[in-house]
């Protein structure tokens, strides 16, 4: 059920999950189903990753495409349909160490006996021109994801590091042409994927270019790039995927009482327990994290197991097969 933040507000929940999307959204069906009196703080349909991608193929079970916000849409339905509330508020502070544990918003102040933040990685800061209108439509953040829909097309990769370049060999199984456009004037890749990549012949390495803007009305048709001390030019693509900077986690409200690594990621335990007990952390956010909607889910569900076993006193935190 979706509440206002003042309701949200009158009692000690169980559990607060900050997020819904598909690692907050299961965690909420299990806690839920566990009969824990579960909230959910989110900042509304359409704002997760989850939501930007416009067709989802590869989540287990649900053969046709949907859209990634169908697919939340449900989940919210299943935690509803077992008790979880929703609130539409952003988290900007916590209190993790306190007893309860508290997450204030831009309109109210929760509190839960336990935490699981499942905030997400879409924090990325500035992004350019063109790109936010023609996310889905030819703008992508997942060669994995995506990749499959570019066959025989010519597509650019934006990144220097290691996933953009895993993501630009990747993509040379389906496209007819890579470009891999490189800010800086080597790439700062393993030596390995850097060879890879220089000897492919599908791809064409730009070294030392900016991607100023996506090109476009209603589909990406082309990038415009600047190699540096040269002019702007066009390069025509239909598809452009954008790892600039990464895909920053959200989690500037834990401030310092989680240790997070330069990035901002989390780094977790075995059942996704952080270092505060009866905080949880899962998704996109989480260091080193294959960033898949079926991988979130998983998490999701894996806290929901050790908050409930946190609030019952049963510490042992161990998954089920130790
Ligand atoms: C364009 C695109 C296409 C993709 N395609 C696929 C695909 O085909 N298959 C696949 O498996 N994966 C795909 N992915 C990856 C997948 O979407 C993510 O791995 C997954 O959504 C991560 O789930 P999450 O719950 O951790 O985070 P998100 O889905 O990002 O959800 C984050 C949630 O946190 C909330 N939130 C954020 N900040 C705050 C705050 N301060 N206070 C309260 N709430 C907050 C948001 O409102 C949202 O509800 C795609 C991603 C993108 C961007």
């Amino acid at each position: 059920m979706s509440i206002e933040p003042e309701q949200a507000m009158e009692q000690v929940y169980d559990v607060l999950i900050i997020g819904a999307g598909p690692a907050g959204s299961t965690a909420a069906i299990y806690t839920a189903r566990a009969e824990l009196s579960t909230l959910v703080v989110h900042r509304g349909l359409g704002t997760g990753a989850a939501s930007m991608a416009e067709r989802i193929v590869n989540y287990p079970g649900i053969p046709e495409e949907i859209t990634g916000d169908e697919l939340v849409r449900r989940m919210h339905a299943q935690a509803e349909s077992f008790g979880a509330q929703f609130v539409q508020d952003a988290i900007l502070t916590t209190d993790l160490k306190s007893e309860p544990k508290s997450a204030s918003g831009n309109q109210g102040y929760y509190r839960a006996r336990s935490i699981i933040i499942a905030s997400g990685a879409m924090g990325r800061g500035e992004q350019v021109a063109g790109e936010e209108n023609l996310v889905g439509r030819g703008v992508s953040y997942c060669a994995t994801c995506d990749g499959a829909f570019y066959r025989d097309e010519v597509v650019a990769v934006a990144g220097n590091h290691n996933e953009a370049v895993e993501e630009a060999l990747l993509l040379t199984r389906f496209a007819r042409e890579v470009h891999l456009l490189a800010q800086t004037p080597e790439l700062r890749a393993d030596p390995h994927l850097v060879q890879e990549i220089s000897s492919h012949d599908k791809v064409t390495v730009h070294l030392a270019t900016r991607l100023l803007g996506v090109v476009g009305d209603d589909e990406v048709t082309g990038i415009r790039i600047r190699p540096r001390g040269q002019g702007e030019r066009t390069l025509d693509v239909s598809g452009v995927f954008i790892y600039l900077q990464g895909r920053v986690p959200i989690t500037d409200f834990v401030d310092d009482q989680l240790e997070r690594s330069e990035t901002g990621c989390i780094q977790v335990g075995p059942m996704m327990e952080t270092t505060i007990p009866g905080v949880f952390a899962v998704g996109d956010l989480l260091c080193n994290h294959l960033k898949q909607l079926v991988v979130a889910a998983g998490d999701g569900a894996m806290a929901a197991r050790a908050a409930e076993r946190h609030i019952s006193g049963r510490e042992r935190l161990q998954p089920d097969w130790h």
